[in-house]
């Protein structure tokens, strides 16, 4: 068992006292590192190091091209480290090591170029109607960053929230998951040798409700970046808004997957899969309710079972696994206790229902399709967040919409049709904040990503962290 840090502060690695956070392979169960909480002096700390960086303004008032060329080599230490991150984020979560290694890893690394490139590219208003004076708008950093993130995608989320923060010139303080800590503490600690300035990025492991709730509501926090679950999303936004703080939240989801009879089959069935067994069906994005329309139904229903049967639940080390175990035994549970509701009526087991067979130890669930009567059907109304799909037939479109619609989230939208006028349809009647058209997926980090209802409020990506992480300023000059 390792040691791992507490915090990174000041660029410097603390090894802590506090409350231990034991570190668990989800495919062994077994223990693999403890991390002691950071203490309440320690994420003060943190954040005196954030605000002592961002005055002193070497980042915060460093020209673009510093900017750029920093967060270019934050992406390249990534790579340098890319293997040993990825192997030790493949133990924390769980997932599948091709998906951390050539997904997560390179995601995040692209997260810091993609910045680079952005702040390259901004624009500003300027207005000179006015006959005596110039008027123009700045764009300058808030200040201190919160960033709070999940267990379910750490180092795709978790770079993205840092990225997206310090480009324009703002400090920031992450806190990790407890539950998988471990890949996202070694990529902060890569990339302080980038060349950023001291505490410009500080880290700060411990629980939600002691370390996170601190920063939340840490007077010298200037707004709070959060991922994660909608219960948590709407005590961190009162606990920002009563101190006047911006924040985004990003939340859950119940997303609809609608393939219409038009849909090219296999494109569809394809999407079907990966929109639900990817990343272990641990995603906020999964395409968890599959509505099909009546005419393929069966023959959807028969491709889409034969398929999952063929899914390959492993090791998630071996490269032929598909799905690897759940991230932790706490969510394992979660996953499982949506297994009687298929027995208590309005839902049948098509394919999987329980655990994988095979594994005597590890949170191993097996891929699983229910055929629900209703979208009321609680399968329909709650996030499962695992390899766990609801499957349904409609009729037509106008009913595919109404049940895609009848949710309290609203992150995703998927929609399969070869006919340009329908998928035109639907991308407007789906109400969510993306809609994927023949596609499963497709992330451009240029396009805001963000929910309607209880899937968030805010966005991140291109403008709207442009737009979250600066404020503006109008000045006037006589000219
Ligand atoms: P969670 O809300 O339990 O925890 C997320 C983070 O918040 C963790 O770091 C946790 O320690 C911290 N936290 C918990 N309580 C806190 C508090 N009171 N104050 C401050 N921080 C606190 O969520 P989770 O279960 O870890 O993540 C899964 C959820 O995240 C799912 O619902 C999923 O849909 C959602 N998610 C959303 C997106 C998106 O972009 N919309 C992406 C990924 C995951």
């Amino acid at each position: 068992m390792t040691i791992h840090a507490t915090a990174i502060i000041d660029a410097e690695r603390i090894t802590g006292t506090g409350r231990p956070i034991e570190v668990v392979d989800p495919s062994t169960e077994a223990v693999i590192a403890e991390v002691a909480e950071a203490d309440d002096a320690l994420v003060d700390r943190a954040v005196a190091s954030a605000r002592a960086a961002f005055e002193r303004g070497e980042w915060s008032r460093a020209s673009v091209e510093q900017r750029q060329a920093v967060l270019r080599a934050c992406a390249d230490a990534i790579d340098a480290a890319a293997d040993r991150i990825a192997d030790v984020e493949c133990a924390n979560t769980g997932i599948p090591y091709a998906q951390v290694r050539n997904g997560q890893v390179v995601r995040a690394a692209g997260n810091f170029r993609f910045f680079a490139d952005y702040i390259g590219q901004m624009t500003a208003e300027l207005y000179e109607q006015d006959p005596l004076y110039l008027t123009y708008v700045r764009r300058e950093p808030v200040g201190v960053a919160a960033l709070i993130s999940p267990w379910n995608s750490p180092l795709a989320l978790g770079s993205m929230k840092v990225a997206s923060a310090i480009a324009f010139g703002n400090s920031c303080v992450l806190k990790p998951a407890e539950q998988d800590p471990l890949g996202l503490t070694m990529l902060i600690d890569a990339i302080q040798g980038a060349g950023l300035p001291a505490g410009v990025v500080n880290l700060v492991n411990g629980f939600g409700a002691s370390v996170g709730d601190r920063l939340v509501r840490h007077p010298d926090v200037d707004c709070v970046s959060f991922t994660g679950g909608t219960r948590t999303g709407r005590i961190i936004m009162s606990a920002a808004g009563a101190n006047l703080k911006p924040s985004i939240v990003e939340l859950g989801g119940k997303s609809a997957n609608i393939i219409f009879d038009d849909a090219d089959f296999e494109a569809a069935l394809d999407g079907a899969l990966i929109g639900i067994f990817s990343n272990n069906g641990q995603q906020c994005l999964a395409g968890s309710r599959v509505l099909v329309q009546r005419g393929i139904y069966k023959q959807f229903v028969e491709a889409f079972v034969e398929r999952t049967r063929k899914v390959r639940v492993g090791d998630p080390r071996d490269a032929a696994t598909e799905i690897g175990p759940l991230a932790t035994r706490q969510h394992y549970a979660h996953v499982m206790s949506f297994v009687p509701a298929i027995s208590d009526g309005g839902a049948r087991i098509l394919a999987g229902g329980g655990r994988a067979p095979g594994f005597e130890r590890g949170f191993y669930f097996q891929p699983t399709i229910a055929e629900v009567e209703s979208n009321a059907h609680r399968l329909c109304q709650e996030e499962i967040f695992g390899p766990f799909a609801a499957i349904m037939p409609f009729d037509t479109d106008e009913d595919a919409y109404r049940i895609a619609n009848e949710s309290r989230f609203g992150l995703v939208g998927y929609a399969w049709s070869r006919d340009i006028a329908r998928v035109m349809e639907a991308q407007e009647r789906i109400s969510a904040g993306t809609i994927w058209c023949n596609t499963p997926m497709f992330r451009d980090l240029r396009a805001p990503f963000g929910g309607f209802r209880e899937s968030g409020v805010g966005a991140e990506g291109g403008r709207a962290a442009e737009a979250f992480y600066t404020r503006q300023k109008a000045v006037s000059i006589p000219r």
